[in-house]
Order: C-alpha cells, then structure tokens, then sequence
C-alpha cells in the first residue's frame, strides 16, 4: 500500500480541484490565530496546507496547529489554486495524520534558515540530508550515476566488481588501511586498477566498475577523503586518447543529463548548469610548466609534481575542464606507458577541472618484461604482484583505462566548496560516525 497519490512537486493545474494525499515532514508551522499554514515538505518540494478552523472543526484545528515540526505527517485535502501560496497551490486539507512525532528541540533547522557548522550538520548527517539543497546533490549523484551507467552500456562495456579486501598494495607506498582477515594480513583496496587490467588478460575487452577506493593518507582538504567512490574504466585495443574521448563524453554527458533532468534540484542549488563544451582542451605537462613559469612566475623542475598552487593557477588561466597530458615517467605509476621514442615520457593523462584533478588514466604497459622492469624502476618488488604479473604471461591486450572520482565530479558540477558535501556518510581522518 503506498500512502501517498503525489508528491507535492507534481502538484499543477491539472489537479486543481481534486483530492490528492501528500506525505513528507512538517517542514514549517505558520500559525497566525484563526487560520494556520503547515508546510508539508517531500523529496520533491513543499506543499502548503492550509488550516481553517472554521473548516477543520475546533479540535482538529487544534491538533493539526500543535504538530511538531519535521514530524512525519499524511495529510488528505484537496488542491486549490492560490496565488500566494508556493508554487501557486495550497491544500485544504480533510484528513491529518502524524505518522511519526519528532521530538523537540532539532539538532539542526532544516528550513535553511539558520546556517549550521560542517561538523554538526555531518553529526545529525540523517537530519541536515532533510535540507533540501542537501538532498539535491545527493539525487543529482544519483543521475549522474544513470547517466554514466547508460553510457558504458550503450557502448558496450560490462560491468563489474573486483575485490575491495586484498593482499597487496596497487601502487606499493603506505597509504593503505590494514584490516584483520583470519590469519592473514590484508588491506583494503586504494584502487581497482591491478583488477581491471587483469581483466584485459581475461578477454573481457571492456570493462567498467563503480565501487569504493581507500586511501589511508592523512590529508585534511576539501578534495579528499578516505573512503571515496570510484568511477573506472578499462578497454582493450584502445589508446590513451581513445579513452580521453570517453571520459570527456562522459563527463559531458553526466551534465548534459542532469541538465535536462534535474530541474528541480538545479533550481534548489539555484544553479543555470552550463554544460562543458568538447573536446575539452589537451595541453601537455612541459606545455603547463612553460604556462606556470611564463605568467606567474612560477619555477618548476621537469619532474616534480605539479603543487596545488600551479594547478589553480592553470585552472584559473584555462577557466574549463582541461586534459593535462605526456606527463615524466617518474611520477606516474608504474603501469603506465612511457613513449617508446622518449621514454622520460608517459602516455598517462588527467582530467582537470579549474578548482582540481578529476580523473587520471593512462596506455598502460602490457608487456611483461617492461612492466616488471617498470616495477624494479619504481623501487618495488614484482615478487609481491605475482598474482597480477601472471596475467601478463599468456597474451595481454594492448589497454588503456582511467578512473575518475565521482565526489569530485559531483562538487565541481554543482560548486559545492567542500567534497564533504557529495558524500552521504564521509570518513575523514577525523570523522568514522555516523
Ligand atoms: P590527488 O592527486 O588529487 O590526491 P590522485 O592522483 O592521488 O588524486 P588517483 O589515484 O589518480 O588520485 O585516483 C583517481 C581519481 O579518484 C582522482 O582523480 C580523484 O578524482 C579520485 N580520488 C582519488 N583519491 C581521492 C580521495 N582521497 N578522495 C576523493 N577522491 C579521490
Ligand atoms: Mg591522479
């Protein structure tokens, strides 16, 4: 049985006149004597109920008007246009019901009205998740999900789950979580890339998996976090710029979704989402070094990383989403591929968008012995990725893959300040509750 026949964002011309039930929480209490407005919110919007004592009878009047806010209330009425109710309909009602009381006081007001520190919003995360502009990008990720999902179907991609429990490290490096698993010693997975690729070995062709990566590293920002949710891809018999094209399609595409279908949301975050026009630009990494050096003065060695200043200052001159591209080997990971005419350089790329990186990838090395080279290179042992090296024995595919945050998607389309914002239940280095 569902209680409800509408949710108060359907409400339109249409229904004006008829009899429609509504259920949601008791978002505000107007009470001015005589006749009180109780505004009924819902995933989809608000709703006011108008409560005339003359209509309603003196006790259910008074019921009605004692409602504790955000209770959770079923309420059967008819529709009626009226101008100066929201959204130019109000209810009046014929049947009231609390479902559920909420006590009092809140631990937060989720009309907006009163601004609320991070902390205690994420605290009471089940209450401040009641704030509509909240909730919007929470539905928002969902469709940008739909839309990304589609898009790999459409174009033929499986999906699938690799391990998150695992015995060794992606990249080697410290920034693991260690977990207990009978007797083993175990970790969970910072990264579905050793996975993916090994799957090329199997024959899967192209493959994509959205799931949790972990990242034990102890950095307080506004990008990071350490549980985040990853968006990867990886294709056989394809290069590095092939599978730039799909990321670009499919970040365009993600916009372009939520554009035509989340006005609701976009008209709560007060957002004219603009969708990024293609193909976004390609400039190399020796190409944003000259950049940084020749308008900001900014002096980097070939080889170094690029430091947060140098990349909003790229952001800032390039003002759109950007592929930064033939990165040093040296500071990319070990399966990505150097250039075989200059192999100081790699075939890995990232996406950025102005405010941050939003997703790297690469060609990656399918040949054995340069990848175990590469390893050895890196300072790590290739005795401790047996397991993956194996798949590179018996014929691997040529491949190329990425794996873009989707956090980091989500904040930058909608412009929230802190990646805290696009994650229900975000574990930080401070924060494991709820
Ligand atoms: P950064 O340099 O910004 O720390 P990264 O290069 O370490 O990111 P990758 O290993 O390339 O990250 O992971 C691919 C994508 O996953 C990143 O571009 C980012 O969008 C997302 N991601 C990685 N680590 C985190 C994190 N700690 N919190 C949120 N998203 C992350
Ligand atoms: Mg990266």
């Amino acid at each position: 049985m569902i209680l409800r026949t509408h949710y108060s964002g359907d409400i339109d011309a249409e229904l004006d006149g008829k009899e429609v039930i509504l259920t949601g929480f008791a978002h505000e209490m107007r009470d001015l004597g005589g006749i009180a407005f109780l505004v009924l919110r819902d995933r989809k919007g608000l709703a006011q109920v108008t409560l005339v004592k003359k209509l309603l009878g003196k006790e259910m009047f008074k019921s009605a008007r004692s409602i504790s806010r955000e209770s959770v209330v079923m309420v059967r009425g008819n529709v009626k246009a009226e101008a100066k109710a929201p959204r130019g309909y109000e209810i009046l009602p014929t049947e009231i019901q609390v479902l559920n009381a909420a006590q009092v006081p809140l631990p937060l007001d989720p009309t907006e009205k009163v601004e609320c520190e991070l902390d205690t919003r994420l605290d009471a995360r089940f209450m401040d998740i009641r704030r509509p502009s909240v909730l919007a990008a929470f539905e928002i990720e969902s469709a940008v999900l739909q839309s990304l999902r589609s898009y790999f179907y459409q174009k033929g991609v499986t999906e699938v789950f690799t391990p998150k429990i695992v015995a060794a490290a992606t990249e080697g490096g410290t920034d693991l979580f260690p977990i207990s698993y009978f007797e083993k010693e175990a970790f969970l997975n910072q990264s579905p890339q050793l996975y993916k690729q090994m799957l090329m070995s199997a024959g899967m062709d192209r493959v994509f998996e959205i799931g949790p990566i972990f990242r034990a590293e102890e950095h307080d920002t506004r990008r990071h976090l350490n549980e985040a949710i990853s968006i990867d891809i990886e294709f056989s018999f394809v290069d590095d710029k092939d599978v730039m094209e799909i990321l670009e399609e499919a970040v365009a595409g993600a916009y372009r979704y939520v554009a035509e279908n989340c006005r609701y949301q976009l008209e709560v975050l007060g957002l004219d989402l603009q969708v990024p026009k293609l193909p976004f630009k390609r400039i190399t990494y020796s190409e944003a070094l000259e950049l940084a050096a020749e308008k900001a003065g900014v002096k980097m060695q070939w080889g170094d990383d690029l430091d947060t200043e140098t990349e909003r200052f790229l952001g800032e001159t390039i003002g759109e989403h950007y592929f930064l591209t033939d990165w040093p080997s040296s500071i990319k990971p070990y399966y990505t591929l150097p250039y075989e005419d200059r192999p100081e350089v790699c075939r890995g790329f990232d996406l950025m968008h102005p405010r941050m990186e939003l997703a790297s990838g690469a060609q990656r090395v399918h040949d054995y012995s340069q990848l175990v080279e590469r390893i050895k290179g890196k300072g790590l042992d290739p005795d401790g990725f047996e397991f993956y090296l194996n798949a590179f024995r018996y014929g691997m595919p040529p491949h190329a893959g990425w794996g873009l945050g989707l956090s980091r998607l989500v904040m930058t389309m909608l412009k929230l300040e802190n990646i805290r914002d696009a994650v229900l239940f975000p574990r930080d280095r401070r924060r494991l509750v709820p």
